[in-house]
């Protein structure tokens, strides 16, 4: 898989409270059970109680009981295993992989947006250690020039990690600043520049406005720019988040979702909510605060460590 080296127990670990206060309930529940009408009806009140969705809650109910009427499965554990498939297979064959170009043809340029507290500045540290550490050249550009503790915040994470990031007078032209970044990648023939932004401006019209101007601004510098826009939804505000994804996937075209906080939440049943509602593929998952506490989403992976004992 290359990009973002996987390991279980990270994941698992992060899903310790979602598993806690509702797989694990599911499981309990489930298990050594003969299916019934009451337990259906229970399943399906749990899993409506967790933030996985009203719509793939039901329809996850109305299969197993089809199942269990046509004499398929009649036991709990049965319905466990079915879960467990069924959610798996709900991400299709999509991308999840960062869309980045071929070694010497960069820079690819990342756009990140989000709002305060999303964990943007955490996310964006995890993303250039984890490009950092693939042998990948990296700088970031502070276009959220409102916040002063946003780019002390980034330029911490980036002395940290030897990490160039290009910044503007404070209160400044973001654009300026996506423009100066954009030459200075180009200059040092960076392989990847990471485009931070703000994520609160006094309406929701001036501050997609302002992402636009950042765009056409990249645009114009580097060809196909941005290649990728990933949007950071921190996964402990439930439904909230995709809300918050619906909002900026109507105003601007998002190609990938970082769900940060996966660790702090038990919520986990989130990225089955955004799935739902949404037709943006979750490229990564935040489990810690730490620039090495990311993860690349896989499906069947998540759902194990959902699920695990
Ligand atoms: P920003 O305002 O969107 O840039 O958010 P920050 O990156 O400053 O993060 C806000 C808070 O969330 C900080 O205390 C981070 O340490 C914390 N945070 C970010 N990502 C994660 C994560 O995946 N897990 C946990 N537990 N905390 C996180």
């Amino acid at each position: 898989m290359g990009l973002f080296k996987s390991v279980f127990n990270k994941v698992k670990e992060g899903l310790a409270k979602t598993r806690a206060q509702f797989t694990g309930g599911l499981r309990t529940i489930l298990t050594g059970q003969q299916l019934s009408i009451e337990l259906l009806d229970e399943l399906e009140r749990r899993m409506i109680q967790s933030d996985i969705g009203v719509k793939t809650s039901i329809e996850l109910r109305k299969d197993i009981q089809a199942a269990w009427e046509r004499g398929e499965m009649e036991s709990g554990d049965q319905a466990l295993v079915f879960l467990k498939e069924q959610l798996s297979a709900y991400w299709p064959q999509e991308n999840r992989k960062l869309n980045l170009l071929p070694p010497g043809q960069g820079p690819t340029v990342i756009l990140v947006c989000g709002i305060n507290g999303a964990g943007k500045t955490t996310s964006i540290a995890k993303m250039a250690k984890s490009l950092h550490d693939e042998g990948k050249t990296v700088m970031l550009a502070a276009c959220d020039t409102f916040r002063a503790a946003a780019v002390e915040q980034l330029e911490i994470w980036s002395k940290r990690l030897g990490i160039e990031v290009i910044k503007g007078k404070q209160g400044g032209d973001p654009a300026a600043v996506a423009f100066d970044a954009a030459n200075a990648a180009l200059a040092r023939g960076v392989d990847v520049l990471i485009v931070d932004t703000a994520g609160r401006l006094h309406t929701q019209d001036h501050l997609m406005r302002q992402l636009t101007k950042i765009k056409n601004v990249l645009g114009k510098k580097i060809e196909g720019a941005p290649h990728e826009v990933i949007l950071v939804l921190d996964a402990t505000t439930g439904q909230n988040a995709v809300n918050q994804a619906k909002i900026f996937a109507e105003s601007t075209e998002v190609t990938g979702l970082f769900l940060s906080k996966l660790d702090g939440t038990a919520k986990g049943g989130i990225v089955v909510a955004i799935r739902e509602t949404l037709n943006i593929p979750v490229k990564f998952i935040g489990v810690g605060e730490t620039p090495d506490d990311v993860e690349p989403f896989v499906p069947e992976k998540f759902v194990e460590a959902m699920f695990a004992i």
